[in-house]
């Protein structure tokens, strides 16, 4: 899907809250309003500081928090566990303007893990920090810590039950979207800026000490005010052997390639043959919006400046969901 461009002093702002087997025989219309109303509350919290011409990485950053604090999707509150019953989790920021950037891998304690990544961007003097140091930092930090229980949901812990019980029989795990999540949000503001942000607790049954794509900037995150601002989702460890995001920018740069083009070619042709199942968000400075995914479904979102929150979950067109 495309967005059209926009004027000079409008916005746009993209959201995924995860890709993967998402299957409408396997949903209600209860959940499928509830994850509508998740996107479309994180929207709007983006849509807020936007509105106000507020920066690209401060409506990203609102919309990912937005998305952590909700427990449907896998980032933050509801992230998904590893095979030792741990949560690690793992996010990014880039700023378009200047291409800094800061990530956070293997952290359980900080509410807002993308809060962390934006910490150690912006007071660290590093672009990444993972394990116990890191939440050292965000400690001196001040940032908002919470318990083991805030981050527990019923449904990923049962998630990682499943998932250990058919590695044990040894059977084909044929299911990914027990696997799969993460969240994500790409913005371009009124002045021209982009920036993305990306948060997960990366997937189900994970090695402990696994770090994925996401806070892997090039592969999972991505913005440069000069091609595109990116956030990936999907299996990691291909998105970071292609360098996934950074591939969309550099056929951007190198190939002349649009947006949609560079976007489509990177996920379609190159991601799924490789196994790389899962899609990204993208936003270029002309506002066009890229949203491909090669699975059968990704919680995405749309907004601009006339406000309307766009949201879709499977192959199907964005629709505003209040008048669905
Ligand atoms: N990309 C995430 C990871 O590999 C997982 C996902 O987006 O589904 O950690």
């Amino acid at each position: 899907m495309t967005g059209n461009k926009i004027s000079d002093n409008d916005f746009a702002l993209a959201i995924h809250g995860g890709a993967g087997t998402i299957l409408r025989s396997k949903m209600t219309r209860e959940r499928e309003a509830d994850y509508h109303g998740g996107l479309r509350r994180a929207l709007e919290a983006g849509r807020i500081v936007l509105a106000d011409g507020g920066s690209a990485l401060d409506a990203a950053s609102a919309a990912v928090m937005a998305l952590e604090d909700e427990p449907l999707f896998n980032a933050g509150r509801g992230a998904v566990y590893t095979s030792a019953g741990t949560q690690e989790m793992d996010a990014a920021v880039m700023d378009g303007r200047d291409r800094s950037a800061g990530a956070v891998a293997g952290i359980c304690g900080p509410r807002n893990p993308v809060l962390a990544a934006r910490a150690v961007m912006e007071h660290s003097g590093h672009v990444i920090l993972i394990g116990e140091s890191a939440l050292q930092f965000c400690r001196r930090q001040g940032l908002a810590f919470e318990e083991p229980t805030y981050f527990y949901t019923e449904q990923r812990w049962n998630a990682l039950q499943e998932t250990l019980a058919i590695r044990e029989s040894g059977a084909d795990d044929q299911d990914e979207s027990r696997k799969h999540g993460t969240v994500g949000a790409v913005a371009r503001d009124r002045h021209g800026n982009l920036a993305a942000a990306t948060s997960t607790g990366g997937m189900t049954a994970k090695s402990p000490g696994r770090v994925g794509d996401s806070p892997v900037i090039g592969a999972g995150t991505w913005a440069d005010n000069e091609t595109c601002a990116i956030s990936a989702t999907g299996h990691g460890e291909i998105f970071i052997r292609y360098a996934a995001a950074h591939e969309i920018a550099s056929r951007m740069r190198y190939a002349g390639q649009s947006l949609e083009e560079a976007a489509r070619a990177v996920v379609i042709d190159m991601l799924a043959p490789a196994g790389g199942s899962g899609g990204v968000i993208a936003v270029d400075q002309a506002g066009n919006v890229s949203l491909p995914f090669n699975c059968s479904g990704m919680y995405r979102g749309v907004v601009r400046g006339d406000g309307r929150l766009l949201t879709a979950i499977y192959d199907e067109p964005l629709i505003d969901f209040r008048n669905a």
